[in-house]
């Protein structure tokens, strides 16, 4: 990335590489970041309007693969806390939203240019923290920094003239202005992309920004938040306050001077926010906007056309990569009569081929669990699972490990109807469904109240035109499957219960905290 002088010499945005795994020279750069990040251990302060402080309370990163190891630990924040980054941000607020976008995205551009040369150590920080495989963590990061990209190049279009007719005798014009101290509620399951993608969408249009990091996941945060320093992004515009949701998340979303909410987790999170928000404060002078992206219970449908091994192969990987914590996750599989036993041979097959283990060893595919309360619960779905329905491979915490590890479990024969066909499990946990035909398993698919994701298996042309308009999920995929999208690509983001339908990484995000402001000045001759 030459440096950007100007926003005339950005190339077109192109989606960020991986790093090659089978490569020695990658696995080893890996192994010795893995080493030094297990050995940092460091605490981290709040991040106050470039004010670095200390509390007495504190958040343990642990390690979700060796429970044992601390990743390092963050002060915590409270409530008076939240008022002085709220005076902070407002103050920055005055001199950002005034900087010109072209100097505004400067410092994102570079920090997505130190992401890439601290890449490995980002990486091994995500697979410590979070328990993502090699590959994961990288995806990660490299759709952080796609966010970052994306977003400048995004910045840039909403800054440039706007279409507006004119009429004889005025001069008419419209800009797109920020919209003033917003908070940014990320999940942990994404904590590169997701946090570092609403942080700088929020940030870029020229709003100052409450960065509360998932607690499970605060130390990657931290880091990225010292990234945007060090690329030169003023004290005040991104304010790192990491803290409990029902502590100080409640107090942010309700307090009078936040201007809007983009959060990021689960649905009964979600409406809460948005019940919370849509409540008048006190001397509160606006109606606050909410970006509100929630879970989902994502299908995906093998009709009698499909090529059934690319099938199992793509079902596998979207039930259990990152241990089936994605919003995207294929949770749910569909399949028609009269494929059913050979799909689910097949994707029996292939689960147990799963290896499982330490992530910090890059053979294992399969991670832990994010920390033991989801361990639990997933746990307690899986015997719904096993009363509802029949549990065909997994259906255990994997044995011999110290972290909080279950095998991947397949439960076939499921009704549509039941808990684990309609309930976010968020693990490694899929739910096998049988359709009477194609137009059953598209209502079946249709049959929850979320809408994120889905993906169809078929080689009938005329079903997979039919499922573009009928499949109602914010992103359909064909033949391929229903995790992974990619910034630019696929711009991300579901219907219903699944939240607002912003869709991240796509052309309308930046729109979502922004406001027009529309100008006609007669001219006088
Ligand atoms: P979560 O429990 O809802 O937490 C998300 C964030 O909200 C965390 O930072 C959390 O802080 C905070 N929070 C909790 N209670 C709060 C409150 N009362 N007020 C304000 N903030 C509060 O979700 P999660 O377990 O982190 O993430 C998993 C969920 O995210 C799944 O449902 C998944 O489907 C969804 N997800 C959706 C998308 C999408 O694009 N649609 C993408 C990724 C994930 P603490 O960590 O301190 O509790
Ligand atoms: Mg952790």
């Amino acid at each position: 990335m030459p440096e950007a002088t100007d926003y005339m010499v950005i190339p077109p945005f192109s989606n960020e590489p991986y790093i090659d795994l089978n490569d020695t020279d990658v696995r080893a750069a890996m192994k010795n970041a893995i080493e030094r990040v297990s050995s940092e251990q460091k605490e981290y302060l709040l991040m106050i309007g470039g004010e670095k402080l200390r509390t007495d309370k504190k958040i343990k990163s642990v390690n979700p693969s060796n429970p044992d190891q601390i990743i390092g630990t963050v002060s915590k924040a409270d409530r008076e806390l939240v008022d002085k980054t709220m005076v902070a941000a407002w103050k920055a607020f005055e001199t950002w939203k005034n900087t010109p976008a072209s100097e505004r995205v400067k410092p994102f551009l570079k920090a997505a240019q130190i992401m890439r040369d601290r890449r490995y150590e980002l990486d091994a920080t995500m697979i410590l923290e979070t328990g993502k495989n090699w590959l994961e963590a990288d995806a990660d990061l490299a759709e952080a920094i796609d966010f970052l990209e994306f977003y400048a190049r995004e910045m840039l279009r909403y800054a440039s003239q706007q279409p507006v007719v004119q009429v004889p005798g005025e001069f008419n014009q419209l800009f797109y202005i920020p919209l003033g101290v917003g908070a940014v509620i990320p999940p942990w399951n994404f904590p590169g992309a997701i946090m570092a993608g609403m942080t700088s969408a929020a940030a870029i249009t020229g709003n100052t920004v409450i960065l509360k990091p998932a607690s499970d996941t605060p130390i990657i945060a931290a880091k990225f938040v010292e990234i945007l320093r060090k690329a030169g992004l003023p004290d005040g515009v991104v304010n790192y306050l990491p803290g409990s949701g029902s502590e100080i998340g409640d107090y942010i979303v309700e307090h009078p001077r936040t201007r809007f909410i983009a959060f990021t987790g689960s649905k009964e999170v979600g409406l809460r926010i948005n019940e919370l928000a849509a409540r008048h404060q006190e001397g509160q002078l606006w109606i606050k906007r909410v970006v509100l992206e929630m879970g989902g219970k994502d299908a995906v449908v093998v009709d009698a056309t499909a090529d059934l091994d690319a099938a199992a192969d793509g079902a596998v990987t979207s039930a259990f990569g990152f241990q089936g914590q994605k919003c995207s996750a294929g949770s749910r599989i569909i399949a028609v009569e009269s494929i059913y036993d050979e799909l689910l041979e097949k994707i029996i097959e292939r689960t147990k081929e799963i290896t499982i283990g330490d992530v910090a060893v890059p053979e294992n595919w399969l991670g832990p669990v994010i920390n033991e309360q989801a361990m639990k619960r997933i746990m307690s779905y899986i015997e719904i699972g096993a009363k509802e329905a029949r549990i065909v491979t997994g259906g255990n915490r994997a044995k011999g490990l110290n972290g909080f590890f279950i095998e991947p479990t397949v439960i076939e024969g499921v009704d549509r109807d039941a808990r684990v066909a309609q309930e976010e499990i968020f693990g490694p946990v899929t739910a096998l469904i049988k359709a009477r035909d194609y137009d059953d398993a598209i209502d079946i698919a249709n049959g929850t109240e979320y809408g994120l994701t889905g993906a169809l298996y078929s080689t009938n042309r005329e079903r997979i035109e039919r499922a573009k308009r009928d499949f109602h999920v914010g992103n359909l995929y064909f033949n391929r499957k229903c995790t992974g999208a990619l910034v630019g690509v696929q711009p991300f983001g579901g219907f219903n219960m699944s939240g607002t339908n912003s869709k991240a990484g796509g052309r309308d995000y930046l729109s979502l905290f922004l406001q027009a402001k529309s100008i006609s000045e007669k001219i006088i001759t």
